[in-house]
């Protein structure tokens, strides 16, 4: 029953009753982006571009940058492609970027912020980016990683025009991002749940650590609030703007019921996840993953929240 329910993946995630969740793949590169497409992804939610460069000391220039960003957007022509720009720092440094010594690196200049300590890398960035796109056929965004204020949000979206990039978006990876999505979202065109730091940094548990895994989990409640209030800040105004999920939540395909439910428009994932997860998907109807959303948001604890859920999609079982 297993192979049979993985083998009708077409591509294509979608709920019982027609509600269409694109489900995109998480890739470091051009390689990645060739397997992710012969996989069935309908196109990537998030191009970890740090990835390309973990081995070098000195900064890449524009052109071998720009070659890089092409490999990935031509595994997708015609598709989506959402690149984030340089995370540097913490669990991915950069030597060229990134301060060994700083005492909390979770906490330190990372991801966007590594602009405010060596400006012109992320406009050079932006400069690849745009040259890479005009010599491709995706449909590129571009997103900021560890955005926490509107204010920030904004500087990246003016910089995103600068260079000519037309779709900014932000990652919403730390908690303040999500209090104040609704003023993050006037500034740019989406946003994108990264629930891996966005559960470290609402349970205050390093990632990494092995005995901190009970609280690092995005079943966490609390970790589901914070989801629930991005999309709700999406939907202010009626502007209606997408929110995804690319963090590893989205490859589990309870959770991805769950936040489905919660509103979220698109999941990334690693590519071997989509067709489980577009089987879980398919077994439900909205209003289905709706009402196991308000559930998990009501359990005491993520294990609880997990067990709840996991009891009413019994296509589980089949899948292993
Ligand atoms: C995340 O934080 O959830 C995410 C997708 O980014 P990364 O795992 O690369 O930090
Ligand atoms: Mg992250």
């Amino acid at each position: 029953a297993t192979a049979s329910l993985l083998a009708e993946f077409t591509g294509t995630g979608a709920t019982a009753d027609g509600h269409l969740v694109p489900l995109l793949a998480n890739v470091g590169g051009g390689k990645d982006a060739e397997a992710a497409a012969k996989l069935g992804a309908q196109g990537v939610g998030l191009f970890r571009t740090e990835f390309c460069f973990l081995e070098r000391d000195t900064e890449p220039s524009v052109e071998e940058q720009a070659a890089a960003y092409k490999s990935v957007f031509d595994a997708f022509p015609g598709k989506k492609v959402v690149l984030r720009t340089l995370d540097a720092g913490a669990d991915k440094p950069l030597p060229f970027l990134t301060d060994s010594t700083e005492p909390n690196p979770a906490l330190g200049v990372r991801g966007y912020r590594t602009d405010f300590t060596t400006p012109g890398v992320l406009d050079r960035q932006l400069e690849a980016i745009a040259l890479a796109e005009k010599q491709s056929e995706a449909d590129v965004w571009v997103m900021a990683p560890m955005i926490s204020t509107a204010e920030e949000a904004a500087r990246f979206a003016s910089m995103c025009a600068d260079a000519g990039i037309k779709t900014p978006g932000v990652m919403v990876e730390v908690p303040s991002a999500a209090l104040t999505a609704e003023s993050i979202l006037r500034e740019v065109g989406f946003a994108s749940l990264g629930t891996n730091d966005l559960t470290q940094y609402a349970m205050a548990a390093d990632r990494q650590l092995g005995p901190l895994a009970n609280l690092n989990t995005p079943w966490q409640p609390a970790v589901l609030r914070l989801v629930a209030l991005t999309v709700e800040g999406s939907r202010a105004e009626g502007s209606n703007k997408p929110v995804g999920v690319c963090g590893e939540a989205a490859a589990d395909p309870a959770l991805a019921v769950v936040l489905t439910g919660l509103g979220v428009s698109t999941l990334s994932m690693t590519a071997r996840s989509l067709a489980a997860v577009a089987a879980v998907l398919k077994t439900v109807t909205l209003a289905e993953a709706q009402e196991l959303a308000k559930l998990a948001l009501s359990a005491r604890s993520a294990t609880e929240a997990r067990a709840w859920v996991r009891e009413k999609l019994p296509v589980l079982e089949e899948l292993g």
